[in-house]
């Protein structure tokens, strides 16, 4: 029974062999966690468990060799311009690994800053430009006076979902025939004053600018869950059984 290097909020073993244990990979723990959005990963796990999963979470930080093919779940937290442009820089190296694990299809959940990296580029209030990885086509800008903050609320193609945001980044889509917004607001801003929607929608993909964190909301939690099992029972192999 190996050991590994494990996420701060907790592992029960590392187990490759079990078809029930489910592998998670934080991406940058240590360092993207504002607004308390390692409770999105709580909140999985707390469902996966009584699902009958056991879940092994790992702290994928700087340097870390990390391959997406290992992992059910994918998750990538917000944070602040500073340790977004820390990040950022070793991120570059994952570039590949993420670009095909998202392109066939598997769970990954981004949230503000983790959202931001994942498009080409954050451009902050300080004039400096971020590098993201490129790997979906939008963009992050920083525009005067505009904040964004507060509770927000929008619906989903899961129902109506109530979260808190409070980013300076305004995110815009740039090809709109790939990506689809993850909702319609009814209450705040999402990704931008203009466009009246929250996050981002692509194959299992979902990036949004809720903390609170998002998957109190249980209808969102309960469709990634779902997700991650699917996932988790093709990644070993199992075969579905109708009934
Ligand atoms: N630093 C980014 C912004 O202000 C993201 C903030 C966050 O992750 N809450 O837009």
């Amino acid at each position: 029974l190996g050991y590994t290097k494990t996420s701060k909020i907790g592992q029960i073993r590392d187990d490759n062999m079990s078809d029930k244990l489910i592998k998670i990979a934080y991406l940058y723990e240590d360092l993207m966690n504002t607004y308390g959005d390692s409770g999105d990963v709580k909140i999985l796990r707390f469902l996966l468990k009584r699902e009958g999963y056991d879940t092994q979470v790992d702290n994928i930080s700087l340097g870390d060799d990390f391959n997406a093919e290992d992992y059910d779940f994918v998750f990538f937290g917000g944070g602040q311009d500073f340790e977004q442009t820390v990040v950022a820089k070793d991120l570059t190296r994952h570039k590949e690994t993420l670009e095909k694990y998202i392109g066939e299809g598997n769970p990954m959940l981004c949230i503000c800053g983790g959202y931001q990296l994942m498009g080409s580029y954050y451009k902050t209030n300080s004039g400096v430009t971020i590098k993201g990885l490129d790997i979906l086509p939008l963009h992050t800008v920083f525009k005067a006076d505009k904040r964004m903050i507060g509770d927000t609320r929008y619906m989903t193609e899961w129902g109506e979902v109530k979260a808190f945001e409070n980013h300076s980044g305004q995110t815009y889509f740039d090809n709109t025939d790939k990506l689809h917004p993850l909702g319609d607001m009814i209450e705040g801003y999402g990704n931008n004053p203009q466009d009246k929607k929250e996050g981002v929608r692509y194959r299992n993909f979902i990036g949004s600018y809720s903390h609170g964190p998002l998957l109190k909301n249980v209808n969102v939690a309960n469709a990634i869950m779902e997700m991650i099992i699917a996932r988790h029972d093709q990644r070993v192999g199992k075969k579905e059984v109708n009934e």
